[in-house]
């Protein structure tokens, strides 16, 4: 509907609005639109296009001119915002991606508040495979994990382990301590030496918060920004949609490798055969290849840790500089119990 201008009237349909006392402002999307108004009109308002005014009267023309003046600077204005906006965005995301921001939110998390997090991811996971209850295999995996925790330099979480029974070949470490270890992957193991090797790489993902990380990272900026200016409960709640991926996280190559370094480390210093690690993940690269490709059980562990010749040969000279005097086993033996909760 356009209006029309009769004598001293804006005219729009059956709506009549005096030239006398009639009130100009901005407003709609982006200000395109001066909207008039008038005191005898109460709650009505005549929306036009800025260009309407040209085919006012002069007499009323200059001052909605002015209020077209006013929207033409204040679109400058709001043009230079939004360039600067943009560039603000850019270098957060910069930022982001460097790991600036993620750095500053990681700092700001309560380690509670990681094991929190990590208690509502481990929830979904024991409904999925039913938790291994035999005393005597959960024993020894629980007995592994005491013995890595003793020889850690600070102890920030509670560690658990549990045991799934599932065919699949995997094992993982939530944020906050949380460990999974799937029978299939205790089957596969030929010594407690291998099982140790796992978790003290899964032990050094948590120390080095990779699974937190990542969460942070996924979750994006405002959770971030939540996390940084200290509201815990809404940082919680947003973190929390991505604690549900938190098992099949895949951490970074340099992540991977930092894991590795730090776990054959721990298992070195908790006595057990380094060796362990460069037999089991040896299966894994012998399964994949160098290529990258998955077979069968593997496919879990596979999917989420690298498994190359590279890291072979790496695990190899680590375990031959670090191996400890005598290595010593577990008192039961382990051959004899690993298939204990397979399904
Ligand atoms: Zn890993």
């Amino acid at each position: 509907m356009t209006p029309t201008v009769d004598g001293e009237t804006i005219v729009a349909d059956d709506l009549v609005i005096p030239f006398e006392g009639l009130d100009a402002r901005l407003g709609g999307y982006e200000d395109s639109f001066i909207i008039l108004s008038h005191p005898t009109l109460e709650k009505v308002e005549l929306w036009v296009k800025s260009d309407f005014v040209d085919a006012l009267p002069e007499s009323l023309r200059e001052g909605l001119v002015a209020v077209r003046t006013t929207q033409k600077k204040k679109t400058a204005s709001r043009a230079r915002w939004r360039w600067g906006a943009l560039v603000a965005f850019l270098a957060v995301t910069v930022w982001l991606f460097t790991g600036g921001l993620a750095n500053m939110a990681l700092k700001a998390i309560p380690y509670s508040l990681e094991e929190e997090l990590g208690d509502q991811a481990a929830e979904q996971f024991t409904s999925q495979a039913p938790e291994c209850q035999n005393e005597v295999l959960t024993g020894a995996v629980t007995e592994i994990m005491d013995r890595l925790v003793k020889r850690m330099d600070e102890v920030n979480y509670e560690y658990r382990v549990r045991v799934l029974m599932s065919d699949e070949i995997n094992a993982f470490a939530l944020p906050g301590g949380e460990m999974f270890f799937y029978s299939g992957l205790l089957q596969e193991a030929d010594s407690e030496h291998e099982v140790a090797a796992v978790m003290g790489h899964e032990i050094n993902h948590v120390v080095q918060r990779h699974g937190l990380r990542g969460m942070v990272q996924k979750a994006g900026v405002s959770a971030l920004f939540a996390l940084i200016l200290g509201d815990a409960s809404q940082g919680l709640q947003v973190l929390g949609a991505y604690a549900a991926q938190a098992g099949g996280l895949k951490h970074g190559r340099d992540q991977e490798r930092e894991a590795d370094t730090l776990g054959v480390a721990l298992m070195a210093r908790a006595e057990f055969d380094p060796q362990g690690a460069v037999a089991f993940f040896g299966k894994l690269a012998e399964a994949t290849g160098d290529d990258g490709g998955t077979m069968g059980r593997l496919a879990a562990m596979a999917s989420t840790h690298p498994a190359s010749t590279e890291r072979q040969e790496r695990l190899g000279e680590l375990a031959g500089t670090l191996a400890p005097a005598a290595p010593r086993g577990l008192d039961t033996e382990w051959l004899k119990i690993r298939s204990l909760c397979s399904p």
